[in-house]
């Protein structure tokens, strides 16, 4: 490692707190598939900042008019107008077919949005006692890192030591009906589920899960919530994952690739009778909708529209899928995905140091949980990409 490098790392390590463990490797520019060091080598990004790069690096379309709209406003907060939120809402609605949006900033924040929302609709519709409201999510969920989303974190390095846990808040077995339906009573307001759990290592639910879901919620009185911040957009092959089983939410949560990783935006979308029993004054946020990110999020979806970006994922992932199965590799226990979202899975602990190994011979990718490895590269990869990256894959293992 280079001089350079090494200095930016010691910086990090000594100003910044330890609440990530990066690869040793310092990046100062990114095109498309690719971003290259401080000393120049380049790497095909393999993580795509989890999943907020469908687009790309540095999308030229996006960054025009992230440019464009830098010189001319920025930021008027929701005490006044804008003339670009009705345009970015309405775009929003169009593509999840959903008749209302509320716009954040981090995913996280779109989820706590989410949950305000349930909540509300718990007491001002389906008549629950005052804060009894119980929303239901998911074992090996990951929603983000508040203090009330770890409280409901069945991952120990998330909520340990950051108690107490916000109550109202039961947990069921993913991917499991009869769990779920279990769980329901008249205090549930909500169900908040991920449609493949993808921090737990690219979790697919049984095929007919989602669908079930929606089924039981709408059965039940009770709200299905999805958070497709990392698997919408194009990501799994459909624009969202739940088009899979031809489901729909009754929120659904967007975030990382609604700004194709130029800025944080996220947004709530949802039915009239949840979102539109917010008054104001009953929510809000400084940054949420602010001209900047609305131009950032017109331009952000434009792309993913125009590239066709879901049939890109769709096409592509099965190739790619298809080119990780035939490794082979006695180590591995499985490979498996939707679109290019992708997981190889060993049978030992051995995701850290195959990461290193991939990087090593310019791939970055990132290990969750010791015995996986995710393979999300930006959408807009091509064949010949994948294939040279599936020749670094093979070389990796080989080491
Ligand atoms: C990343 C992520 C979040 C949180 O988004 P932040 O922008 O990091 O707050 C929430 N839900 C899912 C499914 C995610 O992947």
């Amino acid at each position: 490692m280079g001089g350079k490098a090494k200095r930016s790392i010691e910086l990090d390590n000594r100003y910044g707190a330890h609440n990530y463990a990066p690869l040793p490797v310092v990046l100062e520019r990114g095109r498309g598939v690719y971003v290259w060091d401080v000393e120049g080598r380049r790497y095909f990004d393999m993580l795509s900042a989890y999943s907020a790069l469908n687009q790309g690096h540095c999308h030229p379309a996006i960054a025009a008019a992230a440019r464009a709209q830098l010189g001319r406003l920025t930021l008027t907060s929701r005490a006044f107008h804008n003339a670009l939120m009705g345009p970015f809402l309405k775009k929003i609605c169009e593509l999840t077919g959903q008749p209302k949006a509320l716009p954040m900033n981090s995913g996280a924040e779109a989820v706590e949005t989410a949950i305000k929302a349930m909540r509300l609709w718990g007491y001002r519709r389906k008549g629950i006692a005052p804060n009894q409201a119980e929303i239901i999510v998911a074992r090996g969920n990951f929603h983000g890192r508040t203090t009330t989303i770890v409280g409901f974190s069945s991952d120990p390095d998330s909520y340990e030591n950051f108690g107490p846990a916000t109550p109202g808040f039961i947990s069921v077995n993913y991917g499991s009906i009869e769990s779920l339906e279990e769980a329901i009573n008249e205090r549930t307001c909500g169900v908040l589920l991920e449609p493949i759990q993808g921090e737990a290592g690219v979790r697919i639910p049984p095929e007919g899960y989602l669908k079930k879901v929606r089924e039981l919620c709408s059965s039940r009185e009770v709200l299905f919530c999805a958070d497709e911040i990392q698997t919408g957009l194009g990501r799994t092959g459909k624009m969202f994952c739940l088009d899979h089983e031809g489901v729909q939410a009754d929120l659904i949560l967007l975030g990382k690739a609604l700004s194709g990783g130029f800025y944080p935006i996220s947004a709530v979308a949802g039915r009239e009778e949840v979102l539109g029993l917010f008054t104001p004054g009953t929510h809000g946020s400084t940054f949420g909708g602010n001209p900047l990110a609305c131009a950032i999020g017109l331009a952000a979806l434009d792309v993913i529209v125009r590239e066709r970006l879901p049939r890109r994922a769709a096409a592509l992932g099965a190739y790619f899928l298809e080119g990780l199965r035939a490794l082979d590799d006695p180590r591995l226990l499985e490979v498996r995905g939707k679109g290019l979202l992708l997981a190889l899975e060993f049978k030992q602990p051995i995701a850290k140091p195959f990461c290193k190994a991939l990087a090593a011979n310019g791939l970055l990718a990132k290990d969750t949980h010791q015995t996986t490895v995710r393979l999300a590269p930006p959408l807009v990869i091509t064949k010949p990409q994948i294939d040279a990256a599936l020749e670094i894959v093979r070389r990796s293992l080989s080491c």
